[in-house]
């Protein structure tokens, strides 16, 4: 296990389309050592999700998990489709490991039906809602060379990190 580097805005490997992962070598000791990074580089920063992208690898494979309020399960995304997107939308708002310091409010469907392979290769296939959703949204994001910034309707809600603790931290999520 290691602490892996984040690449941050501005590095072009956040701007490059991923390459998707063989599904033949996700079992293997290589494969399966960038998932417990990705994992171990994501807590370790208080990150509930990470993409491949931003550790420096252009390939399709992406972590999550938040514990708290809107807790959701440990999740390893192979090669994930959207395949549905519900019609409700919710604002939240994002910050990214590979934006320092910054908060910004982004409006995406709010429900959201995935097909992925997992951490072995077997095939998922479910729905996700609220945060979990978003954050899968975001991170797919990252396998198509976008960034939260790029998602972002209304530039005037870009908020540094202190500034977001002292006027918006209590603001609930929207849901639109
Ligand atoms: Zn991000």
């Amino acid at each position: 296990m290691a602490l892996l580097p984040i690449a941050k805005v501005g590095n072009p490997v956040l701007r490059t389309i991923a390459e998707p992962v063989d599904p033949s070598v996700i079992a293997t000791r290589t494969c399966q050592q960038l998932i417990d990074d990705m994992l171990e580089t994501m807590y370790g920063n208080d990150g509930i999700g990470l993409a491949a992208p931003q550790v420096s690898r252009s390939e399709q494979c992406l972590v999550m998990g938040c514990e708290g309020q809107e807790a959701f399960p440990e999740t390893v995304l192979i090669n994930p489709r959207i395949v549905f997107y519900g019609p409700a939308q919710v604002e939240m708002w994002e910050g990214c490991l590979s934006v320092d310091g910054l908060r910004g409010k982004v409006t995406r469907p709010s429900a959201i039906r995935v097909q992925a392979l997992d951490r072995m290769g077997a095939p998922l296939d479910f729905e996700a809602t609220g945060l979990f959703a978003v954050c899968i949204q975001h991170e797919m994001d990252h396998l198509c060379g976008k960034l939260f910034l790029d998602r972002m309707t209304d530039l005037s809600t870009l908020t540094q990190l202190k500034e977001f603790d002292t006027y918006w931290k209590q603001e609930p999520a929207t849901v639109i």
